[in-house]
C-alpha cells in the first residue's frame, strides 16, 4: 500500500456512506424505521483494500440497519481514513485491516 494512486484520495468519501447526524437521531431517514443505539462494524472499501472498523458506537434503524454516526464518531472515521491514506495506520498484523476506535484515540 505504498503507493495509492491519486484519484483514489481524492474520491475516498465516494466509499463511505457515513449518515451525519446535526441532531439527536429520531428516525431512520429511509424507511422511518426505529433507532436503537447500538455498536456496528464501518467497512470501507478502497481500491484494493478493505478497512473494517469494529466496535462502532452508531445509531441503528431497527428496520434496514442504516447505521448513524454521531458527529463525534464520524470525525475519528474521518481521521482514521485519512491516515489509512497516507499509510500512517497500522492496522493489526493478527486481524489485518481491522481495528477499533479506541485504539486510535488521540
Ligand atoms: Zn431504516
Amino acid at each position: 500500500m505504498n503507493s495509492i494512486p491519486e484519484k483514489s484520495v481524492n474520491e475516498f468519501r465516494s466509499y463511505t456512506r457515513i449518515q451525519r447526524l446535526k441532531m439527536k437521531p429520531d428516525k431512520c431517514s429511509f424507511c422511518k424505521g426505529k433507532l436503537v443505539k447500538g455498536k456496528t462494524e464501518f467497512t470501507v472499501k478502497l481500491e484494493k483494500e478493505v478497512l473494517t472498523i469494529k466496535d462502532v458506537s452508531a445509531y441503528i434503524c431497527e428496520e434496514c440497519g442504516e447505521a448513524y454516526y454521531t458527529p463525534d464518531v464520524s470525525e475519528k472515521i474521518d481521521e482514521i481514513m485519512k491516515k489509512f491514506h497516507e499509510s500512517t495506520l497500522l492496522v493489526h498484523p493478527v486481524a489485518a485491516g481491522e481495528l477499533s476506535l479506541g485504539e486510535v484515540a488521540a
